[in-house]
């Protein structure tokens, strides 16, 4: 048996994420593109991001306090669509909540960083570009040129700080996008600077050859598994409940008779 569904043109750091996580996770969402519904956090994250991307646009001198929040509501209007209310069941309330803690995180944001001293090559850089083998595509928050000469990966988190004990899960997709710019740029990036937007914290690390060389490998030998599992017509269900505690296909999974152990569920708040 094989798919009727090909798979993607390219592999993303996100989905090769889900991949790790569970191959039929992949399935779902790589191959056949069940869209997963907007959880609270996933549209606050992205209501920010497109902030932080208008921000940018500006001249260094006009990116500022209230040019940010200029841009809250035109990014919550693109963002916070029909059916994204629809799969928050959201209220006046909820969308109340949401908007004070979208300019909570504005304020914080000024308080890490100084928007017109910051020197970037490019903000939702799209870099899509073959990696030992495996096409790749991979949208990149933020690229800055450090005063040193060298590039910063810039990572936006709108969510709680990462156990530290955790560190190489915490990086790993940042490294990804560092070997991606080397091959489409010609150049590493020497240092991943993942700003925790919501709590006022930033987490650096510096980039090291072995690194991105053992990221580029591990993405290609997922991608041989992807090729195999494809051919096959079947990626496994890897159930635990770490990856199912999150994941937006329990149902079709229960259904398809795999035993995904239960969870209290709290609408994604
Ligand atoms: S519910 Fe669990 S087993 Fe099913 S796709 Fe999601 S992570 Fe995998």
């Amino acid at each position: 048996m094989s798919f009727d569904h090909p798979l993607p043109s390219a592999l993303s750091p996100s989905r090769l994420q889900d991949f790790r996580a569970c191959p039929r996770r992949f399935q779902y969402s790589a191959v056949e593109r069940i869209p997963q519904p907007a959880t609270y956090a996933t549209t606050k994250g992205r209501v920010v991001h497109l902030i932080l991307e208008q921000l940018y646009t500006l001249e260094p001198d006009a990116r500022t306090d209230d040019a940010a929040r200029s841009f809250v509501e035109s990014a919550e209007a693109a963002i916070v669509t029909e059916s994204v209310r629809d799969d928050l069941d959201a209220d006046d309330a909820l969308l109340a909540r949401l908007r004070r803690e979208v300019h909570d995180i504005i304020d914080v944001y000024f308080t890490m960083e100084q928007p017109h001293t910051v020197k970037h090559l490019g903000v939702e850089l799209r870099v899509n570009v073959e990696l030992d083998g495996v096409p790749m595509l991979g949208i990149l928050d933020r690229l800055d040129r450090h005063d040193d000469g060298t590039l910063v990966i810039v990572d936006y988190k709108t969510g709680s700080l990462p156990n530290r004990n955790y560190d190489t899960q915490t990086f790993a997709n940042a490294e990804l996008y560092a070997a991606l710019c080397e091959a489409s740029m010609g150049e590493l990036p020497r240092t991943i600077r993942l700003l925790y937007v919501a709590k006022g914290e930033t987490i650096e690390r510096h980039v090291t050859e072995v690194v991105v060389r053992a990221r580029a490998q591990a993405a290609h030998d997922a991608w041989s598994r992807i090729e195999r599992f494809h051919d096959a017509g079947a990626f496994p269900a890897t159930p635990s409940a770490n990856t199912c505690r999150f994941c937006a296909y329990t149902e079709r999974c229960r259904a398809s008779g795999v035993a995904v152990p239960v969870r209290p569920r709290t609408n994604g708040l």
